[in-house]
């Protein structure tokens, strides 16, 4: 008999972790409590397009899917950079020393249904659409099920629960309230996120430069804007949800267009929609999640934003959970006969990575909305591409390791501190040994 698992949640990682257990052989049963998203309820307030990279790529290749998904995807080559002040000039700059090295603007909702239509290929994956899991039996591995079209609960058993049911995930909650010494631990920004909206220009083209990431820094905010298939661009605002210019301050039609008009004068004539969009499009939180440890036994076991929730500002969230896919289906075939040492083994493999990437994630905020604009941080980005053209394979900026490799993402970290303290360390040197030289030369 195959063993049975029960996945909770089928957003990103959820279908694609589906496909993967589904390849493997086991009976798998993945139950959503949305409406199946081909049925076109699918964001309900999320970020409509999101970046793939390198590591995303790789999950959905293992499965063949990935040129399925990046036909949908447009590339984006760097970030195009929308300096504060009327009429001043956008600067582009690269996101690496090689033109052809690009991150994946794609749409959620694309992307989901690719994910699940891979899940449905196998015919021991079942999706059950409309089930909102509303608690665990960890011992027994039940789940516990709402149909939200019947209001039926019924109680399912498997031989294990697996909850992709994202950040504010159920399936943990249920490990939080009986778990003793379960660590937890949940931090919000301070801003918030609200998306936005320019349309296509009348004859179906892109109003700005398709192929880039859009940023306007405005150092203790930004706006960010992705393209998409159809012409169109998704902006998505961060700003502070509290404080004498915030999200609370953005009362009436005035305000918002006041506040578009000082900061973001570029944009206005863009997003005819703009004071409908803000009115009608709910402000978002931004959440880090952290918690230990990612299972129960061989009875449950977490996966992406319901393990490891990041803030989006590195892009990798979702490549990440695609990572732990990979990694849990690896675990799960080098311990076949064990689960419970496969869900430990994935545990160990993945937990400081995702600790290493929420901070990576925090720290590119503040280097997305503060420092891109400034001149030093574009000095330092032409000296790492410098660098990594010069020393190639010995230098890697620490952008191109966590978008472009697969290399993990607390090696990525530490690595970009060393080669920082040398670059540093020698340029203060070097700095020293010319000021040395030039004292002798006056003396
Ligand atoms: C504004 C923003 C921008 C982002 N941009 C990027 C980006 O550019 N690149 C990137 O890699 N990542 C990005 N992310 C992160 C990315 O969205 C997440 O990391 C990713 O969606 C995680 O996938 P998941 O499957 O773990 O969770 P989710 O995609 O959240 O899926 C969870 C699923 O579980 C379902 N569910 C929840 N509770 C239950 C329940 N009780 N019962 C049944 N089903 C349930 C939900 O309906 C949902 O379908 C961004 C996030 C935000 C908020």
């Amino acid at each position: 008999m195959p063993q049975k698992f029960i996945l909770v949640g089928s957003g990103l990682a959820g279908g694609l972790l589906a496909a993967y257990l589904g390849r493997r052989g086991y009976d798998v049963d993945l139950y959503e409590r949305r409406a199946d998203p081909r049925e076109g309820n699918i964001v309900g307030g999320r970020s409509i397009n999101l970046a793939l990279s390198t590591r995303g790529i790789h999950a959905l290749e293992h499965l063949g899917i990935a040129d399925e998904v990046l036909q949908h995807a447009i590339p984006m080559r760097g970030r195009m950079i929308h300096p504060a002040g009327a009429g001043a000039s956008t600067i582009f700059a690269p996101y690496d020393v090689d033109p052809n090295k690009h991150i994946n603007s794609i749409g959620r909702a694309a992307l989901n249904t690719t994910v699940i239509e891979a899940a449905q290929r196998y015919p021991n994956v079942r999706v059950h659409f409309n089930h909102r899991c509303t608690d665990v039996d960890l011992d027994s591995a039940t789940a516990q099920l709402l149909n939200t079209e019947t209001s039926i609960i019924s109680a399912v058993r498997a031989d294990a629960v697996i909850g992709v049911d994202g950040a504010f995930s159920a399936v943990r909650q249920s490990m939080q309230q009986r778990l003793d010494r379960f660590e937890y631990d949940e931090t919000y920004l301070a801003h918030g996120y609200k998306e936005l909206t320019i349309p296509p220009a009348p004859d179906g083209s892109w109003r700005m430069e398709k192929e880039a990431l859009h940023i306007w820094p405005r150092k203790s905010f930004m706006m960010i804007a992705l393209p998409n298939p159809d012409g169109s661009f998704t902006c998505t605002l961060f700003w502070e949800f509290e404080g004498p210019r915030s999200f609370a301050t953005a009362k009436t039609d005035n305000d918002v267009r006041r506040f578009f008009d000082e900061e973001f004068p570029d944009t206005v004539p863009l997003m005819p929609t703009l004071l409908n969009d803000f009115r009608q499009n709910p402000t978002g939180s931004l959440v880090t999640v952290r918690c230990a440890p990612w299972h129960y036994h061989d009875k449950v076991a977490l996966v992406g934003d319901a393990a490891h929730a990041v803030v989006p500002f590195y892009g990798q969230g979702m490549n990440a959970a695609f990572e732990d896919c990979v990694v849990l289906d690896e675990c799960l075939a080098e311990f076949a006969d064990n689960r419970e040492r496969a869900f430990a083994e994935y545990f160990v493999r993945r937990k400081e990575n995702a600790d290493a990437l929420a901070d990576l994630a925090i720290d590119n905020f503040i280097e997305m909305r503060d420092k891109t604009a400034s001149r030093a941080f574009r000095a330092k980005k032409k000296l790492d591409h410098l660098l990594e053209a010069l020393l190639p394979g010995i230098y890697l900026p620490l952008y191109t390791m966590v978008t472009f490799t697969r290399i993990p993402y607390a090696q990525a970290a530490q690595r970009a501190r060393l080669q920082d303290r040398i670059v540093y360390g020698s340029s203060a040197a070097l700095i020293f040994a010319l000021l040395v030289a030039l004292l002798r030369a006056l003396r």
